[in-house]
């Protein structure tokens, strides 16, 4: 049983002095009614403030790839702040991890020929819709519900629009009018996204048919990694290749995610797909904020052309020491260091599955290496999900993972919202023997 006073006194602080949150929409609100405060943390352990001492699935919500604190990395760190004129690169002052970072990159993804480098990944989405109207001359982006691609306005949820020429699905009771995700919006922003449903063939297949003159890219996640691990239906990921070679769209994948998390060549490699562009963010940074657009060259040319994206901190030095560090340390021994996570992803998924089954409480679990979902509710095993309906339909019970959530946090083992845990490269089978001895006190209570 965890320790609170201290974080709980702090916790009531912080709620006077930001009254917005930090990332609010994320805030695991529902585990503790406080917000833990960490004192110290290395590779998958953080100790917090009332030395409770935790193991972590959830990877400061995905960057921490490498673990927190690693010495390769601190040190790069730490030598380029102490022995740095400045820190911030701005098309100004360049350094060679520059040249180191975007070698590797291009080396790893498949769809990488040249790169643009941005901070966040909501900013790496927004990068990746211009090119795609500099390049195509059109406007339109297409997305998919239970998809998240940032904060900014016109990517941020679904869509709520009356005029159903333009947006033909919005009507159709498919829950693409999630605009209650946030007030505050400019209402012309949402007429720039038509949102289809995940994994919807036809609509997908009309929407191009009946729009390809006003669409210029379609962005998505090509595993849902923000809603319940949902896979692409076979040949899905597939057919939007072929129309986006039909009609001169271009297909980006967010990789925001999945880029460095599922292997060096992301989701594109995993699932054997290649985009024209995709956005990397998160976990290339190892923990410092980073994000880049990498795509095929000609998608680059507009640049030459009129086109810019400018920031202050694109290509700061601590930004990219950090990914040219991370890079080359996933990158050693053509990636050694996932097969040895797959080990203990493995011992995890399989231990919870064995004690669900002892305790008789249904459990699915979907994954795809560095990230799985426990689905509660739903039998069969490991198994792939491919929409939020097909979940519901199966009896998924969301109710009975925030419980879990609870009582596994109670045994020091902190994870994600959304029935999600991510797994990074520190992470050992002594981390898995603790998940497993509390989920073991954590099922049986949810059983009782
Ligand atoms: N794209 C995806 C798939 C994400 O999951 C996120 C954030 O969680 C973003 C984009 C936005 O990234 P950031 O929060 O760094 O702005």
């Amino acid at each position: 049983m965890v320790r609170k006073e201290k974080s709980k006194v702090l916790s009531e602080r912080f709620d006077e002095l930001y009254p917005g949150g930090h990332s609010k929409f994320r805030e695991p609100f529902d585990v503790t009614p406080h917000k833990v405060f960490i004192k110290r943390a290395s590779g998958s352990r953080i100790w917090d403030i009332d030395d409770n001492e935790y193991v972590q699935f959830n990877d400061a919500f995905g960057p921490s790839i490498l673990g927190h604190a690693h010495p390769v990395l601190a040190k790069g760190l730490v030598d380029l702040i102490e022995n740095s004129a400045t820190i911030v690169g701005s098309n100004c002052l360049f350094g060679e991890d520059d040249i180191l970072f975007a070698e590797a990159i291009i080396r790893d993804v498949p769809c990488a020929e040249a790169v643009k480098v941005q901070v966040t990944g909501s900013e790496a989405v927004q990068m990746a819709i211009r090119m795609a109207r500099a390049y195509t001359g059109k406007s339109v982006v297409v997305r998919f519900s239970d998809h998240y691609h940032g904060w900014f306005d016109n990517v941020f949820g679904g869509l709520l629009n009356d005029d159903s020429e333009a947006l033909p699905y919005q009507k159709e009771g498919d829950n693409l009018t999630d605009d209650h995700w946030t007030s505050g919006r400019f209402p012309g922003c949402i007429e720039e996204s038509y949102v289809l449903p995940w994994n919807d063939f036809e609509k997908l297949e009309e929407t191009f048919d009946k729009h390809h003159d006003q669409i210029a890219m379609i962005h998505f996640e090509a595993m849902v990694c923000n809603t319940l691990g949902l896979y692409p239906k076979p040949g899905f990921l597939e057919k939007i290749r072929a129309l986006c070679d039909q009609y001169n769209v271009v297909m980006s994948i967010d990789e925001v995610i999945t880029g460095y998390r599922l292997g060096l060549s992301g989701a594109q490699g995993f699932f054997g797909i290649t985009p024209d562009i995709a956005t990397f963010a998160k976990a290339i940074g190892g923990g410092i904020p980073v994000s880049c657009v990498v795509g095929k060259k000609k998608f680059f040319e507009p640049f030459d052309n009129g086109l810019k994206g400018p920031g202050t901190f694109n290509g700061f030095a601590l930004g990219m020491r950090a990914a040219a560090v991370t890079l080359s340390i996933l990158g050693q021994e053509n990636g050694k260091c996932y097969e040895e996570r797959q080990t203990v992803q493995d011992h995890i998924t399989g231990g919870l599955l064995t004690i669900a089954e002892k305790y008789e409480i249904p459990l699915r679990i979907t994954e795809a290496p560095g990230v799985f979902f426990t689905l509660f509710g739903i039998a069969g095993g490991k198994k792939p999900v491919y929409t939020v309906q097909e979940a519901i339909d199966g009896g998924w019970n969301p109710k009975l993972f925030i419980a879990f959530r609870k009582y596994m946090q109670n045994e020091g083992i902190i994870m994600l919202p959304g029935e999600r845990w991510y797994l990074d490269i520190a992470h050992t089978m002594d981390d898995a023997e603790w998940v497993l001895e509390a989920a073991e006190i954590s099922m049986k209570q949810l059983a009782d």
